[in-house]
């Protein structure tokens, strides 16, 4: 075994393998595998080789794409057979909002260039002969997904890293990390020890615990996942498609002329609750009938002859399951050259893990948006068994469940509650939970008497509410006062601050103290990485904000970049600072109340901060807004925050002011056209994509990813982030709804709702330049039905900015 290498691969489970074959596939000659049992001893050999491609992501979409393409390969380059088996699959819909989400998946993967059609029951039959009709409204048919043998295709991507320089050792166990000033440095083994730059952990349901041996929250835990191999039943031969079957919880396919059955039961068993065995290695866990009943006595309605068939084995495996289902990718960010992937379902997306994590190795970069799936979307609390194995619990047990927009996690709440949160809850605040902090989505004060007068139609009207809109307009016309403590802060202080985040930031930060500047940090191909403000406090001295949810991801990114001379410190304060934010033409009025600090246009501009003494408190207030109208962060210390909430709430009672959520906020920042990192920019986009190229100063000196946007400045965007107007107000998109020119799909919807202030359904999406012009018609496909669309002049409201600035 190598004593040194350019990276160490810890697992030799399917991801494992398909790391080494890509990382070799990218020139990586020194690459060693170590498995300290068999290749595919872990979860891997077990696993039942469903590959569907449709995912809730465009990026998982397109790397499970890839692994179709992969799989139909690699017979013939590597020479061992996958036994890739292109059967096609069905998704059945027993119920019509099944049915409606069926649509809506047909519809997106339209936008992925995935052939997906939907199918009468009596077609959906004819493709699966022994399947019952019954209860059957439609199913969704993709040609090209299918199932591979999971053995085979890890030992042929292992053959392939072979071919090409990797070294795979068996029966070697990883006993240490070696890490050195934040970096790892290498492995210690049990045949010795590895130095190496970076060091992959695919160890499964392993990794969580080696990665917190080195300080790494990981949060995947094993969850026993079983099916049922069936004896031949009359009907079934090799060819037919794999079927889901959500309704009744259960998938299927053919296996040696019987069926293989498996399923995601409603109250699923953790497994290693207290460690796993040390033994544990291709083995099984003991098979749970009483488990597995209800979801054998569900398939016996879709399949009757299994009523008969003979039970061939009942295969229980513990499968690793993530805190909030969704894969783990990336680098983690305590700890450099460390970088996972781990997660289900590891079958179909190895190939497309392979290759992503492959490249954001050797170029630095995934190429891809992956937040869904970044390691870096997981804070500190993730480290915690209890809290994380229940969300493992209820993302397994909500697999197959139908689930609508906006739902909020069950398990694991109320574990972060904001100093004002006895305010709120007093209110009636409806609670979401966002990075573990309990917010407001909206109040039951605000509920009008009588029937609403307007509400979406379809998909969107699930867990809306007409608080949403007296919300909205309270903040248009009066005031509203916002819970936004949950957001992450940062303080970025020392000499090298202000040269640090120049070079960060496409916006020129060098100002003078108490300005507010909203800016993107960008990669080197200019895409979006951050979306923050960062406000001069001092000279060396930075105060930097973020969304909730991106605390993490922000931090590691500034982090990365410190310069090794020590010049600049960064620590996450966002604990020690509650925010109450006051928006809205009264907003002004209602501060002067209760502060002595003169707050008028003068003194007080737009885009500044200072210190205020608010009901005795002292206050960093920003004059800063995500909705559109006049106002304020006021950021105060957790023990003084609800007495600055109860001043400013006795201040606004004449004044109108009313509590906000979330909902409306997002409604608000949507007529305003302000983007939401995550899904309307991504580091798959720059700023003069996006509609933010006002933020960038090229004239500022250097700063990451400038090349990249002089070169796109010099030869034109190609694509643009658009706003449209859906021409029926109550036909609501949501996001990854395709937009159509005639029979073309020209786009996807990146966020979108309703705007109460102007009346108009909107939806953004990016299109190409010769469809981005304002009055091109267009349309967009909601809940399978398409409904005219138009390229609007943004922002929808107040495009002059004079409400901001009054
Ligand atoms: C019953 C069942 C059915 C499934 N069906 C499907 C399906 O149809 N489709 C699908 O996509 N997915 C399916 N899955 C999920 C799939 O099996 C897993 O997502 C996938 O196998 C995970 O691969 P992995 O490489 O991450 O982990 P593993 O295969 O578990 O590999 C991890 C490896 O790391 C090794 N290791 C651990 N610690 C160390 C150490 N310290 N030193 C060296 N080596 C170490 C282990 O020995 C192990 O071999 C199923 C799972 C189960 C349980």
């Amino acid at each position: 075994m190598k004593t040194e290498a350019q990276a160490v691969i810890i697992g030799g489970g399917v991801y494992g393998c398909s790391v080494a074959y890509h990382l070799t596939a990218l020139g990586w000659r020194d690459v060693v595998l170590v498995e300290k049992g068999r290749l595919t001893g872990g979860a891997t050999f077990h696993a039942a080789g469903l590959v569907g491609q449709l995912r809730g992501t465009p990026s998982l979409t397109r790397m499970i794409m890839y692994s179709v393409d992969l799989y139909r390969r690699l017979a013939a380059e590597t020479g061992q057979d996958p036994d890739w088996r292109e059967t096609g699959s069905l998704r059945l819909a027993a119920t019509p909002d099944r049915l409606v989400e069926l649509r809506r998946h047909v519809a997106t993967a339209r936008t992925y260039g995935l052939e997906m059609h939907l199918l009468s029951p009596r077609e959906a039959v004819d493709l699966f002969p022994v399947m019952s009709d019954r209860d059957l409204l439609g199913a969704a048919y993709v040609p090209t997904d299918g199932s591979v043998d999971p053995t085979g295709v890890t030992l042929a991507l292992a053959r392939g890293a072979r071919a090409r320089g990797a070294e795979i050792c068996e029966g070697v166990e990883v006993r240490e990390i070696l890490t050195k000033r934040g970096r790892v440095r290498g492995v210690v083994t049990s045949h010795g020890t590895i130095r190496a730059e970076v060091v992959v952990n695919t160890a499964g349901i392993w990794g969580r615990e080696l990665a917190a041996r080195v300080g790494v929250v990981l949060p995947i835990y094993p969850i026993e996942h079983q099916y049922l191999l069936t004896g031949p039943i009359d009907g079934l031969r090799r060819g037919l498609p794999v079927v889901r079957d959500p309704d009744l919880l259960i998938y299927f396919r053919e296996e040696a002329r019987g069926l293989c059955l498996g399923g995601y039961e409603r109250h699923p068993l953790p497994w290693g609750v207290d460690g796993i065995p040390p033994d544990f290695h291709h083995r099984l866990l003991p098979p749970n009938w009483e488990q597995f009943e209800p979801l054998a006595r569900n398939g016996a309605r879709r399949i009757p002859a299994l009523e008969t068939a003979g039970v061939r084995e009942l295969v229980n495996g513990p499968d690793g399951i993530t805190a909030d289902g969704e894969l783990i990718l990336g680098e983690a960010p305590q700890l450099r050259g460390f970088f996972v992937a781990c997660g289900t379902p590891g079958i179909a997306s190895a190939g497309g893990v392979g290759r992503l994590l492959a490249q954001w190795i050797v170029e630095g970069d995934p190429g891809l948006d992956v937040w869904r799936m970044d390691i870096r979307r997981f804070q500190a609390h993730y480290g915690d068994p209890a809290y994380a194995r229940g969300r493992a619990l209820e993302a397994y047990s909500k697999n197959y469940v139908l689930r609508y927009p906006f739902e909020e996690w069950e398990s694991g709440r109320g574990l972060k509650r904001s100093a004002v949160y006895p305010r709120l809850a007093g209110l009636g605040a409806v609670f979401g939970e966002k990075a573990g902090w309990e917010r407001p989505n909206w109040f039951a004060v605000n509920l009008p008497d009588g029937p609403p007068t307007w509400a979406p139609r379809g998909w969107a009207r699930h867990n809306w509410s007409p608080a949403i809109g007296v919300e909205h307009r309270a903040v248009r016309e009066a005031a509203g006062l916002c819970d936004f403590t949950s957001f992450a802060k940062f303080e970025v202080v020392g000499p090298g601050a202000v040269g640090l985040l120049q070079w960060l930031c496409d916006n020129d930060v060098d100002r003078p103290p108490g300005t507010v500047v909203y800016t993107q940090m960008l990669n080197a191909r200019g895409g979006i990485e951050c979306d923050l403000t960062v406000t001069r406090v001092a000279a060396d001295r930075f105060f930097v904000v973020t969304g909730s949810a991106f605390g993490v991801h922000d931090l590691a990114w500034i982090t990365r970049h410190l310069p090794e001379d020590g010049s600049v410190a960064v620590r996450d304060v966002t604990g020690e600072w509650a925010c109450v934010g006051l928006w809205g033409p009264r907003a002004r009025e209602i501060l002067q109340q209760v502060t002595e600090a003169d707050v008028s246009h003068g003194a007080f501009p737009y885009m500044t901060a200072r210190w205020v003494r608010v009901g005795g408190a002292e206050v960093w207030a920003q004059r800063v807004t995500y909705v559109g109208e006049l106002g304020w962060e006021l950021y105060v210390r957790p023990v003084q925050a609800l007495g600055v909430w109860d001043a400013l709430w006795e201040a606004g009672r004449a004044w109108g002011l009313r509590p906000v959520g979330y909902r409306a906020v997002d409604s608000l920042r949507l007529e305003k056209g302000y983007r939401y990192w995550s899904v309307d920019i991504t580091p798959e986009y720059t700023p003069y994509e996006s509609g933010q190229g006002f933020c960038v100063k090229l004239d500022k000196g250097a700063f990451q990813g400038r090349e990249a946007l002089v070169a796109q400045k010099a030869e034109g965007v190609r694509r643009r982030l658009c706003c449209l107007v859906v021409a029926e107000p109550q036909a609501v998109a949501l996001g990854n709804e395709p937009v159509w020119a005639g029979d073309r799909v020209v786009g996807r919807v990146t966020s979108g709702g309703y705007g109460y202030t102007v009346g108009e359904s909107l939806a953004y999406a990016y299109l190409p330049v010769a469809l981005a012009r304002v009055g091109t018609a267009l349309a967009v496909e909601i809940d399978g039905v398409r409904v005219a669309a138009v390229v609007a002049r943004e922002p929808r409201y107040d495009p002059g900015h004079t409400r901001v600035r009054a």
